[in-house]
């Protein structure tokens, strides 16, 4: 079976640094990054990849626990959050059974609260390293994101390798370590057609072609690795999406 269609939700722009997001690139010059988050719509379910970023934290960084946030908050242009988008498109938060996350940054895991009644899958390492990360890597977790998956009322499924949702091959989260160390790509199959998900696993079409990470990544030498993987599947025909390259993602936004 093959998933029907992929909703590209954009729930927001966020210009930075071109270099903060493909090293050594273009230093000085802005990048205006899309925040987005996919809709997958399976005959037999609605998955969402990645819930972009809380609208909550944007209005108020320090009440959100994230006072660091506010001198960046001045880039960030909100374009309605995952949940309005999804009623934009005429579903409701509650039909989406599955939510899987690529790893735990503000930016990916910033909606998690609208979605009580799913399942979550995560990565193990990336829930540990979220909790506990080490050096400056604390700046991109915002605990208040994704402290109701520890809830007993929140469902989550820890995942550690390979993770076919359906058992029919159509959605498969993969390991793609290096921006963090839990951090998953989605491989979705739809009629004729194979898209990869890859979300962090470069900024952009051009870091990927580079294998530029970006300058916070958690480690340089996987993250090249995990692009390596990624190309691979576009060599073999599959369509890859990065999360930050606006080009991309525009052209899936929408129904
Ligand atoms: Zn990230």
């Amino acid at each position: 079976m093959t998933a029907d269609r992929i909703h590209g939700l954009n729930t927001a722009y966020w210009t930075l640094d071109y270099s903060l997001a493909v090293q050594a690139t273009r230093i000085g010059e802005p990048l205006r990054a899309t925040v987005p988050c996919f809709l997958i719509d399976h005959p037999e379910g609605l998955v969402l990849f990645d819930t972009g970023l809380s609208h909550e934290m944007v209005d108020d960084p320090t009440g959100y626990g994230a006072p660091h946030i506010e001198g960046f908050v001045g880039g960030i242009e909100p374009q309605g959050s995952v949940a309005e988008q999804l009623e934009g498109l005429g579903f409701s938060p509650e039909e989406v059974d599955t939510v899987i996350l690529s790893h735990l940054h503000v930016d990916h895991a910033g909606g998690i609260d609208a979605f009580p009644e799913a399942t979550f899958v995560v990565r193990t390492e990336e829930l540990r390293y979220a909790w506990w990360p080490e050096s400056t890597q604390w700046l991109f977790y915002l605990q208040r994101d994704f402290e109701a998956l520890r809830s007993p009322e929140f469902e989550v499924r820890e995942v550690t390798g390979e993770y076919d949702h359906f058992g029919d091959g159509s959605v498969v989260a993969f390991p793609t370590p290096g921006h963090t160390p839990g951090h998953q790509s989605l491989r979705v199959e739809l009629e004729g057609e194979t898209v990869i998900l890859a979300s962090d696993v470069a900024s952009t079409q051009t870091g990927l072609d580079e294998e530029l990470p970006a300058s916070f990544a958690w480690s340089m030498s996987e993250s090249v690795t995990s692009m390596r993987t990624v190309k691979r599947m576009a060599e073999q025909g599959a369509d890859v999406v990065v999360n930050h390259d606006p080009e991309l993602v525009e052209a899936r936004l929408g129904s």
